[in-house]
């Protein structure tokens, strides 16, 4: 992945039609966890109103409490998949847990005639799952969103992304999410957007922020923006390719991380900040 930069590679690749690299910008804006086909249906819809290709949504939930919901799992492919292509959407980024949920996603677009496309994510939790990223980079169909860990330094995260280009898939996006630190209070995460040109000047990789599990809360400062809009600001000055961000059209009913998504209405504008952000870096 270019950690030193010694040869003349190219960054970034082509997935479906979707441009990655480390002079763009990709929003996924999407639901944290799928619940129920309405609101799967409302999410994709209005992405597709909103000239959105890409969005993010979560089958395979890995949670901190065993009693948590943990995803519909394979059960809700088919119709996520279908609804993505429905609405025009090229890249799902989803979050695996196993490395047999690769074989599943792929069974599942094959028999759909693969109506969209998926970007793997591997969460924070497994960012050292040395297997899981192993047999990731063993297989080439998919691209790969790769979350730094929450705990450990940026060079072990830069690490773990080796793992996955050193067995063959060299199109990964790292992803910045925060750090678990107390210090981070009354954020769930302290935000590590400022390590983004970091890890731009380091690597080739494209670099993704996600403010949502950064920040946590829909609070908002005393103007009235909403904390996940400033970090979000943060990320795409400071040379952001791409944002994750939780939606969802009724926050409160939510099965994952509800406090901390956008609400539907507010996509419009979230959208053109994010655009006026990105032209004037
Ligand atoms: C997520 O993006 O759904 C998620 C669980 O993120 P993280 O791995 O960063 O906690």
């Amino acid at each position: 992945l270019g950690r030193h930069k010694d040869d003349n590679r190219q960054s970034g690749f082509n997935y479906n039609g979707v441009d990655f690299n480390q002079n763009n910008l990709n929003v996924f804006a999407g639901l944290c966890a799928v619940d129920v086909p309405e609101h799967v249906e409302i999410m994709m819809k209005a992405l597709e109103e909103n000239g959105q290709v890409c969005t993010r949504m979560g089958a395979y939930k890995p949670r901190t409490n065993p009693y948590s919901f943990q995803g519909h799992g394979k059960g809700c492919l088919p119709w996520v998949f279908e609804k993505a292509g429905k609405h025009g959407i090229k890249v799902v980024a989803m979050e695996i847990t196993h490395e047999s949920h690769i074989e599943e996603i792929d069974t599942c677009l094959e028999k759909l005639g693969r109506p969209t496309g998926v970007m793997l994510q591997v969460g924070t939790r497994n960012t050292q799952n040395f297997e899981l990223l192993k047999a990731i980079g063993r297989q080439s169909t998919y691209p790969v969103l790769l979350k730094r860990g929450f705990g450990i330094t940026l060079n072990e995260s830069l690490n773990a992304a080796e793992y996955l280009a050193s067995e063959g898939n060299a199109n990964v996006i790292f992803c910045l999410r925060g750090m678990k630190t107390e210090a981070g209070q009354p954020h769930r995460n302290m935000v590590d957007f400022a390590h983004v040109p970091a890890v731009k000047r380091l690597t080739r990789m494209p670099v993704c922020v996600d403010p949502s599990h950064s920040v946590g809360t829909r609070q908002h400062s005393p103007d009235g923006i909403l904390d996940v809009m400033h970090a979000t600001a943060q990320g795409v000055i400071a040379g952001a390719n791409m944002v994750l961000v939780d939606f969802h059209p009724k926050p409160e009913k939510a099965l994952v991380d509800g406090p901390q998504a956008l609400l539907m209405n507010e996509l419009p504008a979230y959208l053109e900040d994010i655009q006026l952000c990105h032209d004037t870096w």
